[in-house]
């Protein structure tokens, strides 16, 4: 892999190397004079500073995906998915680098960046598969002599706008689709961990993709203005909050673009009370606490029905108290620290917020925090019993290890408390009935559902995406409504001169 980092792009004089910009092949400093720090957030440190895009950055590098994408496009299918084939060779080695960049900058324990690496790899496999998910259908003699097929083509230089929280997998739900159906891609990552992005461009640049073809520019809001208007920018795909995706969404559709725009969450996991309630705690444990909470499907909701509530509560209460707390590379650490100090301070808020409107906090993780490591941006598990849907640590996305749980008498209840939520992200039922399951996956109003399975984040195969305000636009990310939505379809016509004997035909063509 080639070096990643670059001269100090900004006058700020600085010991730590600075993460810039990857376009048209190389290493790309820009013109912006514009950056912010890089932390590690296990140590509070800062480790670099990563450079923001201006417009004519971002000019740049859509300049360079553009003139990239005639060839690039005209390249056949099965050659495409060859040089994707040799990225994913590459990736696979550099498995433990790529999780360690995470994890130095995220937070994450190493073996959930290790994981978040192997669901990148999932879609990388996936679009290796191109050749098939391409081919088009065709109808022979529509009318006589006439034959019509569908083909489906690349769409041009299409974008990818990406949250902190998974900085590999993510980029990883747009990038590989689009380019190996043809297109040329700019990514605008989180400046919060720039650093995976650009091991990745390394990657892909040491796998033998023409140059151009993926670019990468770091940046904020002015990079990200400047690709949802750019004339040559053909579609954004967006993961992040959800007023942000709302922006990007009808700004994106106002200046012309294909737009997907994926938001925040706010997922229920409900325990019925003839579910294996261990297995519950600990789904409700992982799903919760891992990563920090720091997950689109995390479950920050827990919806306990009827008497599962008194057998739930005792056990979660235990297990919260004795989370491992500490650096991600720690082995013995089950949750890592949270990622900014920002983030870590807006969590303190939602806890005090939850206090005061009346839950009752069953774990405080503001005590475990303290506990001799200042300078990182720790926070324990919070647990909170006796929530009720008008409290605001109910109704928004909190972002991090805290637990809200509500109390119930019925599944109907527990279903309705679940489709009133303005998110409908991810959902889970835990449950030995069959028939509860049938009605919850049939009647929940949440794009992805868990029977039992605390985190049903679909397969490469399957395509993500939530409904509501989770998700604006209408195609779910990778899987084949990824493909659809990197490239357009075309309908051709044939008939060979020899047929035509009619001369000009002024009514609508109808089988003959
Ligand atoms: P964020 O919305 O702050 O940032 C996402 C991206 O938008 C980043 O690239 C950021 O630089 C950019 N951005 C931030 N503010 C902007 C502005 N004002 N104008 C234009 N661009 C802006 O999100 P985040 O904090 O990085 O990530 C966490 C959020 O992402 C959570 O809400 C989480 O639920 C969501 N998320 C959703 C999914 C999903 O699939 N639905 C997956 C992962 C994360």
């Amino acid at each position: 892999m080639n070096s990643i980092h670059t001269s100090n792009a900004s006058d700020v004089s600085a010991s730590v190397p600075t993460l810039a910009h990857h376009v048209g092949g190389r290493a790309f400093v820009g013109t912006s004079r514009r950056d912010q720090p890089v932390f590690n957030p296990a140590t509070g440190e800062i480790t670099g500073r990563v450079a923001l895009a201006n417009d004519a950055d971002v000019n740049v590098a859509v300049a360079a995906a553009k003139a990239a994408f005639p060839a690039w496009a005209n390249t056949p299918p099965i050659k495409r998915a060859r040089v994707m084939n040799r990225f994913l060779a590459l990736v696979n080695q550099h498995k433990d680098e790529l999780a360690r960049a995470i994890t130095l900058e995220h937070g994450k324990v190493f073996s959930d960046a290790q994981g978040e690496v192997d669901r990148a790899i999932d879609v990388i496999e996936f679009a290796c598969g191109i050749p098939q998910l391409l081919k088009g259908d065709y109808t022979d003699q529509v009318s006589t002599g006439i034959d019509n097929w569908t083909m489906r083509q690349p769409l041009g230089v299409v974008a990818g706008i990406t949250p902190f929280n998974f900085p590999m997998m993510v980029p990883a739900w747009m990038y590989p689709v689009a380019i190996a159906a043809g297109n040329t891609f700019v990514l605008k990552p989180s400046p919060i961990d720039p650093t995976a992005t650009l091991m990745t461009a390394a990657l892909m640049k040491d796998a033998g993709f023409p140059d151009g073809v993926f670019n990468v520019v770091q940046g904020d809001k002015e990079a990200v203005d400047a690709l949802l208007t750019h004339p040559d920018v053909q579609a954004i795909s967006f993961v992040g909050s959800t007023p942000i995706a709302n922006y990007v969404y009808e700004t994106g559709a106002r200046h012309g673009k294909r737009v997907q725009a994926l938001g925040g969450a706010k997922n229920h996991l409900i325990v019925m009370p003839d579910a294996d309630i261990d297995k519950a705690v600990d789904a409700l444990m992982g799903a919760a606490y891992g990563s920090a909470g720091e997950r689109c499907m995390a479950i920050s909701v827990a919806v306990l029905v009827g008497s599962a509530a008194d057998q739930v509560m005792p056990k979660l209460k235990s297990a919260v108290t004795q989370l491992r707390i500490g650096s991600g590379l720690d082995p013995a650490s089950e949750m890592g620290p949270i990622v900014t100090a920002q983030a870590r301070q807006r969590i303190l808020g939602y806890v005090e917020k939850g206090v005061a409107e009346g839950a009752t906090l069953i774990a405080d993780g503001r005590a475990q925090s303290d506990a001799g490591r200042v300078d990182g941006f720790f926070l324990g598990g919070t647990l909170f019993d006796h929530v009720t849907p008008n409290m605001s640590i109910y109704r928004e996305e909190i972002f991090g290890p805290v637990l809200s749980c509500v109390r119930v008498k019925t599944f109907e209840e527990a279903l309705a408390l679940v489709n009133a939520h303005e998110f409908g992200n991810g959902v889970s039922c835990f449950t030995s009935d069959g028939n509860i399951a049938r009605e919850f996956a049939r009647g929940v109003q949440v794009g992805m559902v868990g029977i039992n399975v605390p985190i049903p984040v679909p397969m490469a195969w399957h395509g993500f995406g939530g409904w509501k305000r989770s998700l604006f636009g209408d195609m779910h990310a990778y899987g084949e409504e990824g493909v659809r939505f990197y490239t357009k379809q075309k309908s051709v016509m044939q008939r060979w001169p020899d047929s035509i004997s009619k001369g000009a035909e002024f009514t609508m063509p109808v089988a003959k």
